[in-house]
């Protein structure tokens, strides 16, 4: 399945139909430490719901709407569309069953991540618990387009990422001014998901371990970001949701941020990125 293609389809569908809720902002690029970020600022006024605020109603729960539905995606996920975009391409794979997003991924879960990457040359992203970024308490993986903004680097730390090998096995790179753990995926995993699910998955709570956060039983043993691209797979272990009121998730650990005004872009400039990036792990 073209996932790209399929989302891009749907997303003009449900446009026209008037089911999505677009934010609207404009970008600029930071750098700092040896990274440049792409750092986009709201315009609109419009913020996303957090869990536990107003009503408790679960928007990734069956019946969904029908305009937000992209299709199954086996073993276990439907996919859906964001209903509130701030990129063209953004689609959510949410769990058939309610599982919470505290709960550990599983080899489903991986399978669902490969099956993504496969349909999809783009970013796959995980935020694990409300202090890594998660408004929603219902299981859901997310995927976007790279390159991640018109201006800027395709993926800001791709190259960080390949620095300081280790070429196999799970190593940190020095070009990350934060704290991680990170792999090289190889290329069967995403070509034959199936298969590759179980290794990603061992590989996956290897990653966890290596940042200390040992996995037992079903439940995250602390909140955390996972990212993947068909190329590389890391993990960022979280403390805190934001810095300075700048909400930090997963995205920013590929070099991307979000901030609701100007007045949070001037904060995010005058403690420069990456300090902002640390500050929200330890
Ligand atoms: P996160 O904030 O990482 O938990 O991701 C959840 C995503 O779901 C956010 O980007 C929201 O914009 C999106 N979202 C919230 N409510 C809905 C909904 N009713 N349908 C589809 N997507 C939603």
């Amino acid at each position: 399945m073209d996932w790209a293609e399929a989302t891009g389809q749907a997303r003009e569908r449900a446009f026209a139909a008037g089911a999505l809720a677009p934010i609207d902002t404009h970008a600029e690029t930071l750098s700092d430490e040896g990274l440049t970020y792409v750092v986009r600022i709201v315009r609109s006024i419009l913020r996303k719901q957090r869990a536990g605020a107003g009503k408790p109603v679960d928007p990734f729960a069956p019946p969904y709407e029908s305009d937000l539905v992209v299709g199954e995606l086996p073993p276990a996920h439907m996919a859906l569309l964001n209903k509130f975009p701030v990129l063209d391409r953004h689609l959510l794979a949410v769990t058939r069953d309610a599982e919470p997003q505290t709960n550990l991924l599983t080899a489903a879960d991986c399978e669902a991540l490969l099956r993504l990457l496969g349909g999809w040359d783009g970013l796959v992203f995980y935020n694990g618990g409300a202090a890594a970024g998660a408004s929603q308490a219902h299981k859901h993986l997310q995927i976007i387009d790279l390159p991640l903004a018109p201006v800027g680097p395709a993926l800001p730390v791709a190259q960080a990422l390949a620095a300081g090998e280790p070429d196999d096995g799970i190593g940190r790179s020095p070009g990350l001014p934060f704290p991680h753990a990170r792999v090289r995926l190889p290329e069967s995993a995403w070509r034959d998901p199936a298969a590759g699910a179980r290794v990603v998955h061992k590989t996956y709570l290897d990653l966890l371990q290596a940042v200390g956060l040992p996995p037992a039983g079903s439940e995250q043993p602390g909140a955390y970001n996972l990212l993947a691209t068909r190329e590389w797979l890391w993990l960022v272990p979280r403390s805190r949701q934001s810095c300075e009121g700048i909400e930090v998730n997963a995205l920013a650990f590929a070099g991307t941020l979000l901030v609701a005004d100007e007045s949070h872009l001037a904060t995010l400039k005058a403690m420069g990125p990456a300090a902002c990036l640390r500050a929200v792990c330890t």
